[in-house]
This record gives structure tokens, sequence and C-alpha cells, in this order.
């Protein structure tokens, strides 16, 4: 068993990977700030509630709980804002992971599994992307993942950290046992909107419809929360006997969806229609962005389990209609 302390742990993604820790005999121990995370998100360990730039913090939590790992979610995540007030992406996410990494350094905790993104791609030149394909984001929350990446390549080099960055395309879904899902406020992705918006009273914008791709709308790689998290979990097994080093996965299932059929497959989770308008093309969106996951599935065996997209936004329908309680 690993004590692992999980930053962002309260959050959509880290709340499932805390669940899929436990699930495999691990003792999660979250650490967050509940600026966006939830409290009813932490079940499976103690909730230390902190922020990663707060060193002191970040040393009583490591100095309590001993962990032998840690696992890095907390950021802030909406690319919009990102745009319009870079400093709080890099303030955050690049300079709270800064005293993370000097946080672990100093207590000599030594394995970090990273939540990183295709943002970091930037615009495709290939399709699906690999994890070789050229890093150049176009906004600051890609620039900010990718200065993490290369933070940890260096403490790597310098203090033998062994790190891995999980690269995920588009997570959706929710926990199939209803136990948490998505949750964001604001919500500005596409699945909840569509959900949302077969009550009517909100429609949902459809961000452009004039892409080069086969039905004009944009092309996206969704990956089942739940298959993200079991591939943190495995990746951070992984490492237990590795050297120090850094390296990087992409998730995602190799496959695309259209916006259009997302729409499509939220008719019929709901059973409803979803009210639609067109609006114009959303800045900094790429017409097509698909994974290519192939070097997680070779190297550690994991297969996306949940990631066709009638199970994905069927279980976001069900957590939409029985956990809005919270
Ligand atoms: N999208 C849309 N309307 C919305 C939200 C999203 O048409 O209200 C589109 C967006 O342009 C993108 C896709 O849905 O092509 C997925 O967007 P989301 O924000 O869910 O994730 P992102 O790809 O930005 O990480």
């Amino acid at each position: 068993m690993s004590r692992v302390l999980v930053t962002g742990g309260a959050g959509y993604v880290g709340s499932h990977a805390c669940k899929a820790l436990a699930g495999a005999g691990h003792l999660p121990i979250v650490f967050d700030n509940l600026r966006h995370g939830h409290e009813w998100a932490v079940r499976w360990g103690p909730l230390v509630k902190g922020d990663i730039a707060d060193r002191a913090c970040l040393d009583a939590a490591i100095l309590e709980w001993k962990p032998d790992a840690v696992m890095h979610f907390a950021a802030f995540a909406y690319v919009g804002e990102s745009v319009s007030d870079p400093g709080r992406y890099y303030r955050n996410n690049v300079a709270g992971t800064l005293s993370l990494l000097e946080a672990m350094r100093d207590h000599g905790v030594d394995r970090i599994v990273f939540s990183s993104t295709c943002a970091t791609y930037g615009i495709p030149h290939i399709v699906p992307i690999p994890e070789s394909h050229p890093q150049q984001p176009i906004n600051p929350y890609g620039a900010g993942k990718l200065m993490v990446e290369r933070m940890l390549t260096d403490f790597a080099a310098a203090h033998g950290l062994r790190a891995r960055a999980l690269r995920y395309f588009n997570a959706a879904g929710a926990d199939p046992q209803g136990e948490i899902g998505e949750r964001h406020e604001p919500e500005t992705h596409l699945i909840p909107l569509a959900l949302a918006a077969t009550d009517a009273s909100s429609p949902l914008t459809i961000h452009g419809n004039d892409y080069d791709t086969p039905d004009g709308t944009c092309i996206r790689d969704y990956i089942h929360v739940c298959d993200l998290a079991d591939a943190h979990a495995r990746v951070l097994e992984s490492m237990e006997t590795m050297p120090s080093g850094f390296d990087a996965y992409n998730l995602g299932t190799g496959r695309g969806h259209s916006v259009l059929e997302v729409i499509a497959a939220a008719e019929l989770a709901a059973g409803k229609p979803v009210a639609t308008r067109i609006g114009p093309r959303r800045q900094g969106d790429p017409a097509v962005l698909v994974g290519d996951a192939s070097r997680i599935r070779r190297e550690l065996g994991w297969e996306p389990r949940h990631s066709d997209l009638g199970t994905m936004i069927g279980s976001a329908w069900h957590w939409s209609q029985h956990g809005e309680q919270r």
C-alpha cells in the first residue's frame, strides 16, 4: 500500500483518481484549497485543506501523512480565463507547482504523477497526436502545463525525481456507482452543457459549424474519467521500481467525435432534445484533437474500458439527475 498525496483531489479528475487509488489498496490523502474542489468528493481518505503555494501547509501535510508519492491535479483549468488573466494561471499552476516540487525535494518524496494536457501540443500537425509531437501551446493554460513538464525533467536530472506526465484529451463521464461526478462552477464543457440544455431553458451554443470536418463542428477525443483514473493508478504503481527520470503518456481513445455527435448521444441518454443555437467559433479551438495513446497501452497494458460515447454520456446524465443534491 502506498500513501499518496493527491493535490486537487477534491476536483473532477482528482476525486475519481482517489477512488481508483483506494480500490487498488492505496491511501489517498487529499490536499485541496476547495476553491474549485468539493468537500463531498473527498470520500476515500483524509482531507488537508491547503494551497500548494503555501509551503508551510505543504510541509505540515507531508510531515503528518508521510506520503510515498504525489499525484498532482491542483490547477486552474479554464483555457479562456488563462488568456484573459495569464498571471493567475502562471502563479497558481506553475509557481504553485514549483512550491510543491521543492517541498517534495526537501522531504525526500521522489515520485510524482502529473496531470498534464493535450493543450501542450497546440495545433496538431499529425492526427492522432503521438507523445513525440512538437509541443507548441497556443494559450497560457497549455504553456503553464508544458513549463511544469520542463520543471519535472530538470528536477529528475538534478534530484533523482521519478516523474510521469499524463497528457489527457477530453475527460468525460462520471463514476458508474454515482458517488462522484463533474461539477464545475462555471461550467464550460460540452457534455454537461448539452445535458443541461435538454430542459430547453438554456440552449447550448455550438461554437462554430464551419470547420473543415465532415459535419462542420469540432472533433474531440473524449475519454471516461474512470479510464483516466485507472491510468493514474497504474502509472503510479509502474514507477515503484523505476529509475529517476521524466516521461509522458497520452491518454485518449484514438477516436474522435464531433460536437453534433455528442449532442445526438446526449439526446439519446436524456430521451429529450437538446436545444441548440449556432454561435461563432471559440478562440483557440483546433478543428480536430485526437490522441494516440498506443504507448501506454503497449507499455502498461492500459485500455479504456468505459470510453464509448454512449457509456460516458449515460453516466454523466445519471450524475446530472442524481448527484444534483450535492
Ligand atoms: N463546445 C461547444 N459549445 C459549448 C462548449 C463546447 O460547441 O458550449 C465545443 C468546443 O468548441 C469544443 C468541444 O465542444 O470543440 C469540446 O469543448 P470542451 O469545452 O468540452 O472541451 P475542450 O476541448 O475545450 O477541452
